[in-house]
């Protein structure tokens, strides 16, 4: 679903994203890791055409997306295939938990209130979160939030998931329920590319494991060879200071 190669993108001078070759399958679990600032945020950011590239090519579900942000119909396309979840919830704090979910596919999707908040209900029980439709994002904790997010997320019934550090913004005691949410979603076959600091449970979920260091990748693998085994330098020094 997500077909890259030979990508390359600068920020001014920096060079941050370095020749990346990446494919990822229909219901794949894909988790990327690496030091701050290796370009990890950079690269799921590409996918959804949130940075524009110079060089390579990427194509998502089918969809080109053109070097320099030329893409046009094909970047709308991709964000309304392409859903993905941030560290900070980025909710609109202006609308309620129900809104908040019903808002894409009744403006994208030309959804029915009746049938976008059918839809909202649903998700929202899904990510264990039913009862807080009528709040506001204030008055949920960080954990409940992100549950949102996700939820809001899935209501425009996305080909693809991204996550960018989902838990990095939670209290420890958050953390759980938000990663039961996103396991739950990996189960039913969701294809998603996670950028995560969680360890235990990238090697729980994750089909494949992605070690940027630089931007480049520089090692990947299934998380029990990448973890348990790995071959490169960098990344068993990286395993070292983190696991
Ligand atoms: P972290 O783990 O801290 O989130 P990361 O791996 O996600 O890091 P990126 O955010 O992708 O790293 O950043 C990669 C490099 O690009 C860094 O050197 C960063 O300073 C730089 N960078 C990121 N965004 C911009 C921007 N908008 N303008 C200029 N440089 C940027
Ligand atoms: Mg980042």
């Amino acid at each position: 679903i997500v077909r890259m190669q030979g990508l390359n993108k600068h920020f001014g001078e920096l060079h941050v994203l370095k020749e990346v070759d990446l494919e990822v399958t229909p219901g794949e679990v894909v988790v990327v890791i690496g030091a701050s600032g290796s370009g990890k945020s950079t690269l799921i950011r590409c996918i959804n055409g949130l940075e524009e590239f110079q060089q390579g090519e990427l194509e998502v579900d089918g969809n080109r997306l053109e070097p320099h942000g030329k893409s046009g119909k094909a970047l709308q396309k991709i964000r309304t295939e392409v859903g993905m979840v941030f560290q900070q919830f980025n909710l609109f704090p202006h609308l309620s938990v129900l809104d908040n979910v019903t808002l894409a596919p009744m403006k994208v999707r030309g959804w029915s209130r009746d049938d976008a908040e059918e839809n909202a209900r649903r998700l929202l029980d899904r990510v264990d979160i039913a009862d807080q439709a009528d709040k506001y994002p204030t008055q949920l904790s960080g954990g409940q939030q992100q549950r949102v997010a996700l939820a809001r997320a899935l209501a425009m019934e996305p080909r693809l998931m991204l996550f960018d550090e989902p838990t990095s913004a939670l209290d420890p005691e958050m953390i759980g329920e938000v990663l039961d949410a996103m396991r739950e979603l990996a189960k039913e076959g969701m294809t998603m590319v996670i950028v995560t600091h969680e360890m235990g449970f990238a090697r729980e979920v994750a089909d494949r494991i992605i070690f940027i260091h630089k931007g480049a990748i520089e090692e990947q693998g299934p998380p029990e060879k990448l973890f348990d085994n790995p071959q490169n330098e960098r990344t068993q020094s990286f395993l070292s200071r983190v696991l």
